[in-house]
Protein backbone atom coordinates (compact mmCIF):
# COMPACT_ATOMS: atom_id res chain seq x y z
CA UNK A 1 0.00 0.00 0.00
CA UNK A 2 2.71 2.53 -0.36
CA UNK A 3 3.93 2.54 -3.69
CA UNK A 4 1.29 5.65 -4.68
CA UNK A 5 1.16 7.24 -1.15
CA UNK A 6 3.32 10.09 -2.45
CA UNK A 7 0.23 11.04 -4.72
CA UNK A 8 -2.42 10.58 -2.24
CA UNK A 9 -1.98 13.98 -1.26
CA UNK A 10 -4.96 14.55 -3.79
CA UNK A 11 -7.22 11.98 -2.50
CA UNK A 12 -6.48 13.60 0.75
CA UNK A 13 -7.24 16.94 -0.23
CA UNK A 14 -10.11 15.65 -2.30
CA UNK A 15 -11.31 14.31 1.33
CA UNK A 16 -11.26 17.99 3.14
CA UNK A 17 -13.16 19.20 0.18
CA UNK A 18 -16.28 16.79 0.74
CA UNK A 19 -16.79 17.80 4.15
CA UNK A 20 -18.13 20.84 2.68
CA UNK A 21 -19.62 19.59 -0.26
CA UNK A 22 -20.55 16.22 0.55
CA UNK A 23 -21.07 12.99 -1.40
CA UNK A 24 -20.84 14.26 -5.13
CA UNK A 25 -17.81 15.46 -4.11
CA UNK A 26 -16.44 12.51 -2.22
CA UNK A 27 -17.21 10.54 -5.76
CA UNK A 28 -15.34 12.98 -7.51
CA UNK A 29 -12.07 12.45 -5.35
CA UNK A 30 -12.76 8.50 -5.67
CA UNK A 31 -12.58 9.15 -9.09
CA UNK A 32 -9.71 11.43 -9.24
CA UNK A 33 -8.00 8.72 -7.07
CA UNK A 34 -8.22 6.20 -9.39
CA UNK A 35 -7.32 8.37 -12.53
CA UNK A 36 -4.28 9.22 -10.56
CA UNK A 37 -3.57 5.28 -10.10
CA UNK A 38 -5.16 1.92 -9.94
CA UNK A 39 -3.82 1.09 -6.35
CA UNK A 40 -3.93 4.75 -4.58
CA UNK A 41 -5.45 4.18 -1.20
CA UNK A 42 -6.42 7.24 1.02
CA UNK A 43 -4.46 8.03 3.81
CA UNK A 44 -6.98 7.74 6.75
CA UNK A 45 -4.81 8.80 9.94
CA UNK A 46 -6.33 11.64 10.71
CA UNK A 47 -9.67 10.05 11.34
CA UNK A 48 -7.70 6.76 13.10
CA UNK A 49 -6.70 9.55 15.65
CA UNK A 50 -9.67 10.76 16.49
CA UNK A 51 -10.09 13.87 14.61
CA UNK A 52 -13.02 14.61 13.10
CA UNK A 53 -13.17 16.24 9.46
CA UNK A 54 -15.51 18.27 9.97
CA UNK A 55 -15.01 20.14 13.55
CA UNK A 56 -14.15 24.29 13.55
CA UNK A 57 -10.36 24.97 11.83
CA UNK A 58 -8.40 28.02 13.28
CA UNK A 59 -5.47 29.41 12.35
CA UNK A 60 -2.77 27.75 13.86
CA UNK A 61 1.55 27.60 14.08
CA UNK A 62 3.71 25.73 13.31
CA UNK A 63 6.02 25.11 15.78
CA UNK A 64 9.10 22.72 15.55
CA UNK A 65 10.34 20.39 12.38
CA UNK A 66 12.50 17.74 12.64
CA UNK A 67 14.41 15.81 10.06
CA UNK A 68 15.19 12.08 10.56
CA UNK A 69 17.94 10.13 8.33
CA UNK A 70 17.88 6.57 8.05
CA UNK A 71 19.15 3.56 5.51
CA UNK A 72 15.62 3.59 4.40
CA UNK A 73 13.64 6.76 4.90
CA UNK A 74 14.34 10.19 5.36
CA UNK A 75 11.59 11.31 7.66
CA UNK A 76 10.17 14.95 8.34
CA UNK A 77 8.61 14.94 11.02
CA UNK A 78 6.21 18.78 11.39
CA UNK A 79 4.53 19.92 14.60
CA UNK A 80 1.72 22.30 14.73
CA UNK A 81 -0.46 23.79 18.00
CA UNK A 82 -3.42 23.26 15.80
CA UNK A 83 -5.15 21.03 12.94
CA UNK A 84 -3.10 21.82 9.54
CA UNK A 85 -4.89 22.20 6.57
CA UNK A 86 -2.11 20.81 4.21
CA UNK A 87 -1.98 19.35 0.60
CA UNK A 88 1.18 18.28 -0.91
CA UNK A 89 2.75 17.76 -4.53
CA UNK A 90 5.77 17.36 -6.61
CA UNK A 91 7.49 18.84 -8.80
CA UNK A 92 10.45 17.88 -10.80
CA UNK A 93 12.66 20.16 -12.86
CA UNK A 94 14.46 20.65 -9.57
CA UNK A 95 12.94 17.73 -8.12
CA UNK A 96 10.86 18.83 -5.42
CA UNK A 97 8.35 18.32 -2.70
CA UNK A 98 5.98 21.12 -2.09
CA UNK A 99 3.49 20.95 1.12
CA UNK A 100 1.61 23.88 1.04
CA UNK A 101 -0.62 25.15 4.11
CA UNK A 102 -3.71 27.00 4.70
CA UNK A 103 -3.97 29.58 7.57
CA UNK A 104 -1.12 28.41 9.13
CA UNK A 105 1.56 30.53 10.23
CA UNK A 106 5.66 28.48 9.80
CA UNK A 107 6.75 29.39 13.02
CA UNK A 108 10.01 27.04 12.38
CA UNK A 109 13.37 27.64 14.21
CA UNK A 110 15.35 29.18 11.18
CA UNK A 111 17.84 26.39 12.16
CA UNK A 112 15.33 24.74 10.72
CA UNK A 113 16.22 25.56 7.61
CA UNK A 114 19.97 24.24 7.74
CA UNK A 115 18.71 21.20 7.88
CA UNK A 116 19.69 18.30 5.05
CA UNK A 117 20.08 15.33 4.82
CA UNK A 118 18.92 11.71 3.06
CA UNK A 119 16.53 12.59 0.25
CA UNK A 120 16.47 15.97 1.02
CA UNK A 121 19.01 18.44 -0.13
CA UNK A 122 17.85 21.82 1.21
CA UNK A 123 14.58 23.04 2.97
CA UNK A 124 12.82 26.42 2.17
CA UNK A 125 9.80 27.71 4.00
CA UNK A 126 7.41 30.75 4.27
CA UNK A 127 4.40 32.46 3.45
CA UNK A 128 3.30 32.84 0.01
CA UNK A 129 0.51 34.73 -0.16
CA UNK A 130 -1.29 36.30 3.15
CA UNK A 131 -3.02 33.15 4.13
CA UNK A 132 -0.90 30.10 2.39
CA UNK A 133 2.58 29.43 3.01
CA UNK A 134 5.01 26.61 1.86
CA UNK A 135 7.36 24.30 3.24
CA UNK A 136 9.57 23.65 -0.38
CA UNK A 137 12.00 20.56 -0.24
CA UNK A 138 14.60 20.38 -2.68
CA UNK A 139 15.06 16.94 -3.29
CA UNK A 140 18.49 14.94 -3.22
CA UNK A 141 16.92 12.08 -5.89
CA UNK A 142 13.78 11.48 -6.41
CA UNK A 143 11.63 10.26 -4.01
CA UNK A 144 8.07 9.34 -2.86
CA UNK A 145 5.65 9.87 0.13
CA UNK A 146 6.00 5.96 1.52
CA UNK A 147 4.23 6.61 5.06
CA UNK A 148 2.02 9.92 5.92
CA UNK A 149 0.86 10.13 9.19
CA UNK A 150 -1.19 13.10 10.93
CA UNK A 151 -1.35 12.07 14.51
CA UNK A 152 -3.87 14.49 17.02
CA UNK A 153 -3.02 14.93 21.02
CA UNK A 154 -6.39 14.93 22.40
CA UNK A 155 -4.40 16.31 25.77
CA UNK A 156 -2.88 19.12 23.94
CA UNK A 157 -4.85 19.72 20.70
CA UNK A 158 -1.44 19.58 18.83
CA UNK A 159 -0.95 17.65 15.85
CA UNK A 160 2.40 16.00 14.54
CA UNK A 161 2.56 15.49 10.88
CA UNK A 162 5.37 12.97 9.82
CA UNK A 163 6.15 12.17 6.31
CA UNK A 164 8.29 9.15 5.20
CA UNK A 165 10.29 9.56 2.37
CA UNK A 166 11.47 6.89 0.27
CA UNK A 167 13.78 6.89 -3.16
CA UNK A 168 12.39 6.23 -6.41
CA UNK A 169 13.60 5.57 -10.29
CA UNK A 170 13.51 9.09 -11.87
CA UNK A 171 11.72 7.90 -14.70
CA UNK A 172 8.78 6.81 -12.78
CA UNK A 173 8.89 10.32 -10.59
CA UNK A 174 8.86 12.00 -13.53
CA UNK A 175 6.21 9.92 -14.85
CA UNK A 176 3.91 10.42 -11.96
CA UNK A 177 4.63 14.28 -12.15
CA UNK A 178 3.41 14.50 -15.33
CA UNK A 179 0.64 12.53 -14.56
CA UNK A 180 -0.51 14.18 -11.35
CA UNK A 181 0.18 18.12 -13.16
CA UNK A 182 -2.09 16.66 -15.84
CA UNK A 183 -4.88 16.47 -13.15
CA UNK A 184 -3.64 19.19 -10.70
CA UNK A 185 -1.85 21.89 -13.09
CA UNK A 186 1.60 22.60 -13.33
CA UNK A 187 2.65 24.06 -10.52
CA UNK A 188 -0.38 25.87 -8.02
CA UNK A 189 0.63 29.02 -9.98
CA UNK A 190 -3.61 29.62 -9.55
CA UNK A 191 -2.75 29.47 -5.88
CA UNK A 192 0.03 32.24 -6.08
CA UNK A 193 -2.62 35.16 -7.98
CA UNK A 194 -3.60 37.72 -6.73
CA UNK A 195 -0.46 38.89 -4.48
CA UNK A 196 -1.53 42.02 -2.66
CA UNK A 197 -0.80 44.84 -5.11
CA UNK A 198 -1.05 48.31 -4.17
CA UNK A 199 -2.82 50.92 -6.23
CA UNK A 200 -4.47 54.15 -5.79
CA UNK A 201 -7.39 55.15 -8.33
CA UNK A 202 -6.21 55.95 -11.96
CA UNK A 203 -6.40 59.78 -13.36
CA UNK A 204 -6.20 61.43 -16.40
CA UNK A 205 -2.92 62.18 -17.97
CA UNK A 206 -1.14 60.53 -15.27
CA UNK A 207 1.60 58.12 -15.92
CA UNK A 208 1.46 54.49 -14.46
CA UNK A 209 4.62 53.42 -12.51
CA UNK A 210 5.06 49.88 -11.48
CA UNK A 211 7.51 49.50 -8.84
CA UNK A 212 8.56 45.95 -8.13
CA UNK A 213 10.54 45.01 -5.19
CA UNK A 214 12.15 41.61 -5.62
CA UNK A 215 11.39 38.62 -3.45
CA UNK A 216 9.62 38.14 -0.59
CA UNK A 217 7.63 35.94 1.87
CA UNK A 218 9.10 32.04 1.38
CA UNK A 219 12.13 34.04 -0.96
CA UNK A 220 13.87 36.13 0.94
CA UNK A 221 16.63 36.96 -2.01
CA UNK A 222 20.02 37.27 -0.82
CA UNK A 223 21.40 38.30 2.61
CA UNK A 224 24.05 40.16 4.08
CA UNK A 225 26.85 38.76 5.97
CA UNK A 226 26.94 40.91 9.20
CA UNK A 227 23.47 42.56 9.07
CA UNK A 228 21.76 39.68 7.92
CA UNK A 229 19.51 41.48 6.38
CA UNK A 230 17.62 39.98 3.96
CA UNK A 231 16.94 41.09 0.24
CA UNK A 232 13.51 41.58 0.23
CA UNK A 233 13.86 43.84 3.02
CA UNK A 234 16.13 46.31 1.28
CA UNK A 235 14.13 45.85 -1.90
CA UNK A 236 10.41 46.89 -0.49
CA UNK A 237 12.18 49.99 1.83
CA UNK A 238 13.47 51.31 -1.39
CA UNK A 239 9.88 50.81 -3.03
CA UNK A 240 8.29 52.29 -0.04
CA UNK A 241 10.26 55.24 0.04
CA UNK A 242 10.30 56.04 -4.04
CA UNK A 243 6.10 55.37 -4.20
CA UNK A 244 5.39 58.52 -2.73
CA UNK A 245 8.93 60.70 -3.90
CA UNK A 246 7.12 60.21 -7.38
CA UNK A 247 3.65 60.89 -6.45
CA UNK A 248 5.22 63.96 -5.13
CA UNK A 249 7.49 64.60 -8.22
CA UNK A 250 5.38 64.60 -11.07
CA UNK A 251 1.91 63.53 -12.72
CA UNK A 252 2.56 59.89 -11.49
CA UNK A 253 0.29 56.68 -10.75
CA UNK A 254 2.44 54.17 -8.50
CA UNK A 255 1.59 50.66 -8.46
CA UNK A 256 3.78 48.24 -6.30
CA UNK A 257 3.79 44.53 -7.01
CA UNK A 258 3.75 43.51 -3.71
CA UNK A 259 3.95 46.21 -0.20
CA UNK A 260 4.67 43.65 2.33
CA UNK A 261 6.39 40.36 2.98
CA UNK A 262 4.73 38.66 0.60
CA UNK A 263 5.50 35.92 -2.32
CA UNK A 264 4.66 37.31 -5.64
CA UNK A 265 5.72 34.68 -8.63
CA UNK A 266 7.83 36.88 -11.42
CA UNK A 267 4.52 35.72 -13.91
CA UNK A 268 2.36 37.62 -11.38
CA UNK A 269 5.09 40.37 -10.98
CA UNK A 270 4.46 40.74 -15.01
CA UNK A 271 0.72 40.68 -14.90
CA UNK A 272 0.35 43.40 -12.30
CA UNK A 273 2.63 45.67 -14.95
CA UNK A 274 0.18 44.46 -17.89
CA UNK A 275 -2.87 45.00 -16.02
CA UNK A 276 -1.75 48.48 -14.57
CA UNK A 277 -1.47 49.29 -18.31
CA UNK A 278 1.94 50.48 -16.84
CA UNK A 279 4.21 52.86 -18.93
CA UNK A 280 7.09 51.57 -16.92
CA UNK A 281 8.14 48.77 -14.68
CA UNK A 282 10.79 49.71 -12.21
CA UNK A 283 12.04 45.99 -10.55
CA UNK A 284 14.80 46.41 -7.51
CA UNK A 285 17.19 43.91 -6.33
CA UNK A 286 20.12 43.58 -4.07
CA UNK A 287 21.76 40.11 -4.82
CA UNK A 288 24.64 38.30 -3.79
CA UNK A 289 27.33 37.33 -6.13
CA UNK A 290 30.38 34.42 -5.60
CA UNK A 291 32.98 37.39 -6.57
CA UNK A 292 32.81 39.49 -3.16
CA UNK A 293 35.04 41.96 -4.55
CA UNK A 294 31.73 43.32 -6.47
CA UNK A 295 29.68 46.27 -5.78
CA UNK A 296 27.90 48.81 -7.11
CA UNK A 297 24.43 49.32 -8.49
CA UNK A 298 23.77 47.72 -12.38
CA UNK A 299 20.67 48.56 -14.24
CA UNK A 300 19.03 45.77 -16.58
CA UNK A 301 17.28 45.69 -19.32
CA UNK A 302 15.96 42.27 -21.58
CA UNK A 303 18.25 40.61 -24.01
CA UNK A 304 17.78 36.94 -25.35
CA UNK A 305 21.56 36.87 -24.95
CA UNK A 306 23.52 38.54 -21.74
CA UNK A 307 25.89 41.44 -21.81
CA UNK A 308 28.36 39.64 -19.93
CA UNK A 309 29.43 36.77 -18.22
CA UNK A 310 28.15 38.62 -14.44
CA UNK A 311 25.08 39.62 -15.97
CA UNK A 312 23.81 35.93 -17.09
CA UNK A 313 25.06 35.20 -13.18
CA UNK A 314 22.56 37.48 -12.18
CA UNK A 315 19.93 36.70 -14.37
CA UNK A 316 20.08 32.93 -13.73
CA UNK A 317 20.07 33.26 -9.96
CA UNK A 318 17.10 35.84 -10.36
CA UNK A 319 15.15 33.39 -12.49
CA UNK A 320 15.22 30.93 -9.80
CA UNK A 321 13.01 32.74 -7.47
CA UNK A 322 9.90 31.09 -8.54
CA UNK A 323 11.69 27.40 -8.16
CA UNK A 324 12.82 28.24 -4.79
CA UNK A 325 8.85 29.12 -3.81
CA UNK A 326 7.91 25.86 -5.46
CA UNK A 327 6.50 27.14 -8.91
CA UNK A 328 7.65 25.75 -12.46
CA UNK A 329 10.89 27.16 -13.59
CA UNK A 330 10.16 30.38 -15.87
CA UNK A 331 9.73 29.50 -19.36
CA UNK A 332 12.89 28.06 -22.10
CA UNK A 333 14.95 30.81 -23.36
CA UNK A 334 13.15 30.41 -27.53
CA UNK A 335 10.31 32.03 -26.18
CA UNK A 336 12.34 34.97 -25.37
CA UNK A 337 13.50 35.53 -28.78
CA UNK A 338 9.83 35.48 -30.01
CA UNK A 339 9.25 37.87 -27.75
CA UNK A 340 12.09 40.41 -28.56
CA UNK A 341 10.63 40.24 -31.84
CA UNK A 342 8.22 41.69 -30.54
CA UNK A 343 9.44 44.29 -28.05
CA UNK A 344 11.17 45.43 -31.04
CA UNK A 345 7.94 46.32 -33.20
CA UNK A 346 6.64 48.13 -30.43
CA UNK A 347 9.51 49.65 -29.58
CA UNK A 348 9.02 49.02 -25.98
CA UNK A 349 13.18 47.82 -25.97
CA UNK A 350 14.34 51.26 -27.28
CA UNK A 351 11.51 52.99 -24.04
CA UNK A 352 13.34 50.59 -21.66
CA UNK A 353 17.04 51.12 -22.45
CA UNK A 354 16.52 54.96 -22.99
CA UNK A 355 14.95 54.87 -19.35
CA UNK A 356 18.08 52.73 -18.32
CA UNK A 357 20.41 55.07 -20.01
CA UNK A 358 18.99 57.92 -18.02
CA UNK A 359 18.66 56.27 -14.37
CA UNK A 360 22.81 55.19 -15.03
CA UNK A 361 23.03 59.39 -15.85
CA UNK A 362 21.27 60.38 -12.50
CA UNK A 363 23.12 57.90 -10.74
CA UNK A 364 26.72 58.83 -12.22
CA UNK A 365 28.91 60.07 -9.35
CA UNK A 366 26.65 60.19 -6.57
CA UNK A 367 26.08 56.16 -5.81
CA UNK A 368 28.85 53.23 -6.45
CA UNK A 369 28.37 52.07 -9.96
CA UNK A 370 29.50 48.92 -11.18
CA UNK A 371 31.89 49.09 -14.31
CA UNK A 372 29.51 49.68 -17.09
CA UNK A 373 26.58 49.91 -15.00
CA UNK A 374 23.94 49.13 -18.30
CA UNK A 375 23.91 45.36 -18.97
CA UNK A 376 21.68 43.35 -20.71
CA UNK A 377 20.45 39.52 -19.69
CA UNK A 378 17.44 37.10 -19.99
CA UNK A 379 15.21 37.95 -16.71
CA UNK A 380 12.20 36.13 -16.78
CA UNK A 381 10.59 39.39 -15.05
CA UNK A 382 11.45 41.55 -17.67
CA UNK A 383 10.01 39.40 -20.69
CA UNK A 384 6.77 41.92 -20.84
CA UNK A 385 5.87 43.08 -24.66
CA UNK A 386 4.04 45.64 -23.86
CA UNK A 387 5.44 47.47 -20.84
CA UNK A 388 8.72 49.07 -20.79
CA UNK A 389 10.72 47.19 -17.76
CA UNK A 390 13.83 47.31 -15.74
CA UNK A 391 15.59 45.43 -13.55
CA UNK A 392 17.70 47.61 -10.71
CA UNK A 393 20.30 45.65 -9.02
CA UNK A 394 20.98 48.63 -6.01
CA UNK A 395 23.86 46.63 -4.91
CA UNK A 396 25.40 43.48 -4.47
CA UNK A 397 25.06 42.01 -0.65
CA UNK A 398 27.28 39.88 -0.85
CA UNK A 399 30.26 42.86 -1.01
CA UNK A 400 29.89 44.01 2.72
CA UNK A 401 30.92 47.54 1.71
CA UNK A 402 27.07 47.52 -0.17
CA UNK A 403 25.83 45.51 2.58
CA UNK A 404 26.47 47.94 5.06
CA UNK A 405 25.14 51.05 2.42
CA UNK A 406 22.29 49.23 1.27
CA UNK A 407 20.94 48.17 5.31
CA UNK A 408 20.56 51.73 5.69
CA UNK A 409 17.98 53.89 5.89
CA UNK A 410 19.36 57.07 4.64
CA UNK A 411 21.24 55.33 1.70
CA UNK A 412 18.17 53.60 0.55
CA UNK A 413 16.51 57.18 0.64
CA UNK A 414 19.05 58.97 -1.44
CA UNK A 415 19.00 56.08 -4.15
CA UNK A 416 14.97 56.36 -3.88
CA UNK A 417 15.28 59.93 -4.84
CA UNK A 418 17.73 59.45 -7.52
CA UNK A 419 15.39 56.98 -9.23
CA UNK A 420 12.25 59.61 -8.85
CA UNK A 421 14.75 62.55 -10.31
CA UNK A 422 15.39 60.01 -13.04
CA UNK A 423 12.04 59.24 -13.64
CA UNK A 424 10.57 62.72 -13.36
CA UNK A 425 13.02 63.77 -16.04
CA UNK A 426 12.33 60.75 -18.52
CA UNK A 427 8.46 61.43 -18.80
CA UNK A 428 9.03 65.58 -18.77
CA UNK A 429 8.64 65.82 -21.98
CA UNK A 430 6.41 63.44 -23.34
CA UNK A 431 2.30 62.96 -22.97
CA UNK A 432 0.68 60.80 -21.47
CA UNK A 433 -1.24 57.91 -22.89
CA UNK A 434 -5.24 57.93 -22.51
CA UNK A 435 -6.32 55.86 -19.96
CA UNK A 436 -9.70 55.66 -21.68
CA UNK A 437 -12.30 56.46 -18.78
ZN1 LIG B 1 16.97 39.41 -6.39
Amino acid sequence: MNNEAAFTAMATRGKRFCTKLQAACLALAVLVGLLLSNTVIAFSQETAAGVQDGEARRASVAYDGMLEVSDEETVLLLKFDGKPDYRLFFMDRPDRLVVEFNEITLGFDPEFASKNGGLVKQLRFGSITSDRSRLVVALAAAAEIRRQALEADPETGRYNLRLALGGIEQALFSQRVAEQQALLGSSGEAVVKGGRVRSGPKREGYFTIVLDPGHGGIDGGAAGRTTKIAEKEVTLAVSRLLGPMLEKAGRFHVSSTRDDDVFVSLRERQAVARRENADLMISLHADALRQTYVRGATIYTLADRASDALAQQVADSENLADVVAGLAAPEESDVVTDILADLTLRETTHFSRAFSLMLVRKMRDRVNLINNPQRAASFAVLKNAEVPSVLLELGYLSNSDDEHLMADPRWQSKVAGIVSEAVAEFFSGRQPRSTGN
